[in-house]
C-alpha cells in the first residue's frame, strides 16, 4: 500500500517530535490520554440519545504494556474515526491552536512541546512506530493508520470487534550512550501509573492498567515455627486515576500548581494565570461548580474578529459545549474556563440553551464573582492589577460604552486612568477620595500620549490650583468618560473645554471687559480663520502661555479627530472650536496695534497662532509648508 505524505505544517511538528531533545517526553502519556477523553465524551453525548452507543461495561480507557515486544498500548472506547477522520485528523495538525500561536510568536521548538498540548503527535517522541486502530461508532469498518514518522502513513482496513481506538506505540530503544534518554521507562506499569496520577488524575472516565502486586501467599498449615512468608506476584485490573475532576476537588486539596497546570494544558496558554475561582454556588436557580482563569496576557486573537469568548460547559459530568459564549458578557471575555451544573437540561440544544433560565442565572452569579475577584486583585495586588489594565482594560473600557453604557455602573469601579500628579494609574474613586477641599469638578485632558498632556497650556490654571488631572490617552477614553459623567456627585470636566470657573470674580470680570472691548479685532480674527472657529476670546485658563484652542459643546477637538478617522466616516464632525488668546502675554498687545495699524497683518498673525495652537494640542496642522514660510517670512523681518 503506497504511503501517504504528511501535510506540510504536521511533518515540521513531526520532526519536531522525533528529534525533540525535550526532557518532558513523558507528556505524550498526558496528550494522547486527553484525546482518549474527549473521544469519550463525544460518545457519551451521543448516548445520551441513542443508548445503543451505551458500552458494555461501561467507558474507560486502558493502558497495556508488552515489554517482549516494547509496546504500550492505550485504548478507549470512545467514537473513534473513519477512515476519513483517520486521514484528515492525524495527517493534518493545521487547524491545532498550538501551532498557529507558534507561527505568531516564534517560541522556541523546546518550549511549545512542553507548554502546549502538542496532541497526538507527542507519541513520536518516545515512539519509534506508531499504529492507530480505530472503528467508529455505527460504523461497520475498522481501520489501520501507521507511521514510523516524518516519511509518510498507510491506512488500511482492519478488523476491531468494538467501537473506539486503539493506539499502538513500538517504544525507542535506548540509545548506547549511557547518559542518554532511557525509553525503558515507558514500559515499567509503575512509572506509567505514576504518570497517568500526575497528568490525569481528574479525568473522569477510569484509566486502568493491569497491575503488579506482590501479595503473601497463604500459611501453609503444616508450617514451621519459624515460618518465612514466601510471595508472589499478582495482577489486577486498577484504575489508576481518582475520576474526581479538579474543579469538583476540595479548594483546600487543591495546589496552585495544580490550577496552573490545568490551566495550561487545556487553555494552551505558556503562561500561568494571573488569577484563578475555583467556586461552588449553591442557587436557588441552579448550583454550580467553576473553575474560571483570568489570563496574565491577553491572546493573540483577542482583540480580533476571530476571537471567540465562552466557557466550557459540563452538565453531570458531560461536556456538552466546548465555549458557551452566553455564560460571559463580551467585557469579559478573556476568562477562560469552565462551569459543571446538574441543573441544565442533558438534551438542550444550543439554541434553547440560549434561553435558559437557569444558564442566565448561572451567568449573573459569574459575573459577580469575576468582578469581584478583579476588584480584590485591584485592591490587594495593585501591580498585577495595573499589569491586567494593561492586557485587557481596553476591553472593559468598551464594555461600558457599548450600548449606550448600559452596564457602564457595573464597571465603573474596574476603570483605571493616568492620575497627573500620582504618575500613575488610578481609579475614579481614588481620585475622588483625594480632592481638595473647593475643587468642584473632576478634570481631565485628552491627547494622544501622555507627554504631550503633561505639556498643554490649557492645563496651567488647573495645575495652579494643585488640582490632578485624569489623563486620556486610548481613542475611546473620553467618550467613556462622557457616559460616566460623574463620581460621586462630581461631573467630569475637560480641561480644554468649557469655563473651568477657576479665576476669581475679579479675574473673570477683567477677562468679560477685554472681550467686549475688544470684539471687534476677535470679529475680524474669526473671519480671517473663515470657519475653522466658532468665536476666538479672551482666555480665562491661560497663566503664561500665549494661546490655545478649546471647545464649545458636547463634543470635543479629540473626539472629532477620533471620530473623523473612523474608516468611511467623511470627516463630517465638527467639534466647536475657541481660539482663546492670553491677555497677559505680550502678543496680545501686539494684536491691538495690528488690528488698528495693518489688519492684513493680523489676519495672517491669526493663522499662525491657530496652527501653534492645533500644534500643542498634537493635532495635524492642515498647510505645514505655508505655515513654515509665515514663520520664516517673520523671522527674516
Ligand atoms: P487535538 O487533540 O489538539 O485536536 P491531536 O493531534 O491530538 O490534536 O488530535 C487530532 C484529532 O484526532 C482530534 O481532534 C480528534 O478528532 C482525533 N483523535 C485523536 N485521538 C483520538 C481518539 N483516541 N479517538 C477519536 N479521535 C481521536
Amino acid at each position: 500500500m503506497a504511503k501517504q505524505q504528511f501535510q506540510a505544517e504536521s511533518k515540521r511538528l513531526l520532526d519536531m517530535m522525533i528529534n525533540s531533545i525535550y526532557t518532558h517526553k513523558e507528556i505524550f502519556l498526558r496528550e494522547l490520554i486527553s484525546n482518549a477523553s474527549d473521544a469519550i465524551d463525544k460518545r457519551h453525548f451521543r448516548s445520551l440519545t441513542d443508548s445503543s452507543l451505551v458500552p458494555e461495561g461501561g467507558f474507560e480507557i486502558h493502558l497495556a504494556v508488552d515489554e517482549d515486544n516494547r509496546t504500550l498500548t492505550i485504548s478507549d472506547n470512545g467514537i473513534g474515526m473513519t477512515r476519513e477522520e483517520l486521514e484528515q485528523n492525524l495527517g493534518t495538525i493545521a487547524q491545532s491552536g498550538s501551532l498557529a500561536f507558534k507561527k505568531e510568536n516564534q517560541t522556541e521548538d523546546t518550549d511549545i512541546i512542553g507548554q502546549f498540548g502538542v496532541g497526538f503527535y507527542a507519541s513520536f517522541m518516545v515512539a519509534s512506530n506508531v499504529k492507530v486502530i480505530s472503528k467508529a461508532c455505527g460504523s461497520d469498518q475498522a481501520y489501520v493508520w501507521e507511521s514510523d514518522g516524518a516519511d509518510g502513513f498507510t491506512i488500511e482496513p482492519t478488523e476491531k470487534d468494538s467501537y473506539g481506538t486503539e493506539i499502538i506505540l513500538t517504544i525507542k530503544q535506548n540509545p548506547e550512550e549511557e547518559d542518554a534518554d532511557s525509553y525503558d521507562e515507558f514500559l515499567q506499569t509503575y512509572r506509567l501509573s505514576g504518570l497517568v496520577r500526575k497528568y490525569s488524575d481528574y479525568i473522569r472516565y477510569p484509566i486502568k492498567m493491569l497491575m503488579p502486586h506482590s501479595q503473601a501467599k497463604p500459611k501453609p498449615e503444616d508450617a514451621p515455627e519459624d515460618y518465612q512468608p514466601e510471595y508472589e506476584t499478582i495482577y489486577t485490573e486498577d484504575t489508576l486515576n481518582s475520576m474526581v475532576p479538579l474543579w469538583k476537588k476540595d479548594k483546600k486539596e487543591i495546589t496552585q500548581d495544580e490550577y496552573d497546570e490545568f490551566y495550561r494544558n487545556k487553555f494552551m496558554d505558556y503562561m500561568k494565570p494571573a488569577r484563578t475561582i475555583h467556586s461552588h454556588s449553591e442557587g436557588l436557580t441552579a448550583s454550580y461548580d467553576a473553575l474560571l482563569y483570568i489570563p496574565s496576557q491577553a491572546p493573540y486573537d483577542y482583540y480580533s474578529k476571530d476571537f471567540t469568548k465562552g466557557l466550557a460547559l459540563y452538565t453531570s459530568g458531560v461536556l456538552i459545549m466546548d465555549k458557551c459564549a452566553d455564560l460571559l458578557p463580551d467585557y469579559f471575555g478573556f476568562v477562560r474556563g469552565l462551569v459543571d451544573s446538574s441543573d441544565l437540561s442533558l438534551n438542550i440544544s444550543r439554541e434553547m440553551l440560549q434561553h435558559d433560565r437557569q444558564l442566565k442565572a448561572i451567568a449573573i452569579s459569574l459575573e459577580k464573582k469575576i468582578k469581584s475577584e478583579l476588584l480584590k486583585m485591584q485592591k490587594d495586588e495593585r501591580e498585577e492589577y495595573e499589569k491586567f489594565w494593561t492586557a485587557f482594560g481596553y476591553s472593559i473600557k468598551v464594555g461600558a460604552y457599548a450600548n449606550y453604557g448600559a452596564d457602564k455602573e457595573k464597571l465603573r469601579d474596574l476603570i483605571l486612568f493616568y492620575s497627573a500628579k500620582e504618575k500613575k494609574m488610578i481609579t475614579l474613586k481614588e481620585y475622588r477620595a483625594a480632592m481638595p477641599e473647593g475643587q468642584e469638578e473632576i478634570y481631565y485632558a485628552s491627547g494622544s500620549s501622555i507627554d504631550l498632556l503633561d505639556k498643554l497650556p490649557q492645563a496651567e490654571m488647573v495645575r495652579k490650583h494643585d488640582y490632578d488631572i485624569l489623563y486620556l490617552t486610548a481613542d475611546i477614553d473620553e467618550f467613556v468618560i462622557n457616559l460616566l459623567e460623574s463620581q460621586d456627585e462630581k461631573k467630569f470636566r475637560s480641561i480644554t473645554a468649557g469655563d473651568l470657573n477657576l479665576s476669581s470674580e475679579e479675574e473673570k470680570k477683567e477677562a468679560e471687559e477685554k472681550s467686549t472691548a475688544n470684539r471687534a479685532m476677535f470679529d475680524m480674527m474669526k473671519e480671517a480663520l473663515d470657519g475653522k472657529v466658532k468665536d476666538v476670546r479672551v482666555s480665562s485658563r491661560l497663566v503664561s502661555n500665549p494661546v490655545c484652542l478649546t471647545s464649545d459643546g458636547s463634543l470635543s477637538i479629540e473626539m472629532e479627530r477620533v471620530l473623523n478617522n473612523v474608516q468611511n466616516s467623511g470627516g463630517q464632525f465638527n467639534a466647536e472650536k475657541i481660539l482663546e488668546i492670553n491677555a497677559s502675554h505680550p502678543i496680545f498687545e501686539t494684536l491691538i496695534k495690528l488690528y488698528v495699524n495693518d489688519p492684513e497683518k493680523l489676519k495672517s498673525y491669526t493663522s499662525l497662532l491657530y496652527n501653534q495652537a492645533l500644534l500643542i494640542a498634537g493635532i495635524p496642522i492642515e498647510d505645514p509648508a505655508a505655515f513654515s514660510n509665515a514663520i520664516c517670512d517673520l523671522m527674516a523681518q
